[in-house]
């Protein structure tokens, strides 16, 4: 271990220097100049990870640089980087004889909001993304980030009062090496709870050790969570979308869900307390509850309203309820 020396401390550290990254780091030293921000990034330059194709919509953009670095359309690389625009959306559909035009139906559903609508792309800048990363790590390097390359976060040290370290074996230590469906250092949430999900159809009379003794590790892992919040600070929700419920979910959760899982496989640990609480929290005075996210216009077909009272959220919720306090 190394002694405290051998430390370079940052205030904020930031672990990956693509485009979210970066504008992290823009963003911070724009507000709090004074603040000490350090980016490290995995590969031996920036840019090199960053290698997809990309129109770019200009607004995220303003909003990011006009306050943190006027004039930067002015700047040559800008000028450069951002010299080709999209002029017009030509969207085709295709069969086998025959090829339409359909930018028009998707310029009307674009006008309703609908989800093909971001499929048009007049206006935006046609960028790679390798270079608008080095370009904002330029920029962050301007501002007076240290941008630290061919350094890869190895692990999260969670608690700053001793070591805590995150426990070992699965589900803890899954990321990408480890065949994961999600990336990053962190356990997945959403990974888990859908493995969990999945072997909860398993028949019990056909659940094998092995498959037990995942299951137990994946609830075990939530209940840590109490559901839905952070292992290290179970006064705060890990994420707020976890606690507005939703159906169809596809690969988002929320903590119904995550009860509904658990409660079906026989869990009952007063670690769900709290999430059960926030389930009769959120019971209407017709003894319904509300659809609070919704992927309606990112469907076939719609399901429900968002803001109603849903069929599916009160089936769940009541089914949870009745599982846990029978
Ligand atoms: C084929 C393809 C086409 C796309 N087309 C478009 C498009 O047209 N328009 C658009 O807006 N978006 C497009 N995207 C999406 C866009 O590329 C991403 O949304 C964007 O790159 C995400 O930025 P990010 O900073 O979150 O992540 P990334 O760009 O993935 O950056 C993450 C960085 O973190 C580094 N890193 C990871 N782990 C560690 C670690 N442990 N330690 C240190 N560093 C680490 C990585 O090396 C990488 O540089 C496309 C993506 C793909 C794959």
């Amino acid at each position: 271990m190394p002694n405290d020396k051998d430390y370079n401390k940052a205030q904020v550290l930031i672990v990956g220097a693509g485009p979210a990254g970066l504008a992290t780091a823009i963003q911070l030293k724009a507000i709090k100049p004074q603040i000490n921000v350090c980016v490290i990034e995995k590969s031996a330059d920036l840019g090199n990870h960053n290698l997809s194709g990309a129109v770019l919509e200009p607004q995220p953009l303003h909003t990011l640089l006009d306050s943190a670095v006027p004039g930067w359309q002015d700047t040559d690389t800008a000028k450069e980087l951002l010299a080709k625009k999209v002029s017009k959306d030509n969207i085709m559909f295709f069969t086998k004889k025959f090829a339409f035009g359909i930018s028009p139906i998707i310029k009307l559903t674009a006008i309703f909001h609908l989800g093909f609508g971001q499929m048009l792309h007049k206006g935006d800048y046609i960028v790679s993304i390798s270079e608008l990363t080095k370009w904002l790590g330029r920029i962050a390097k301007d501002l007076g980030t240290e941008v630290i390359t061919g350094f890869a976060a190895q692990d999260i040290i969670l608690d700053d009062d001793g070591v805590t370290k995150a426990p070992e074996g699965w589900p803890y230590n899954v990321g990408s090496k480890n065949g994961e469906a999600c990336w990053g250092t962190h356990t997945c949430h959403m990974g888990v709870v859908k493995n969990l999900k999945a072997l909860a159809e398993i028949p019990p009379s056909k659940i094998s050790d092995g498959v037990m003794d995942i299951i137990n590790k994946a609830a075990e892992y939530m209940l840590n969570h109490h559901v839905y919040k952070q292992s290290h600070n179970l006064d705060a929700v890990a994420k707020q979308e976890w606690v507005q419920f939703g159906f169809p979910l596809f690969w988002k959760i929320d903590a119904l869900e995550v009860l509904d899982i658990l409660t079906k496989i026989g869990f009952k640990d007063d670690r769900m307390k709290d999430a059960i609480d926030l389930i009769v929290s959120k019971q209407n005075e017709n003894g319904r509850w509300i659809l609070e996210k919704s992927f309606n216009g990112r469907m076939q077909a719609n399901i429900e309203q968002k803001g109603k009272e849903s069929k599916w959220i009160t089936l769940f919720a009541l089914r949870v309820l009745k599982r846990f306090y029978s």
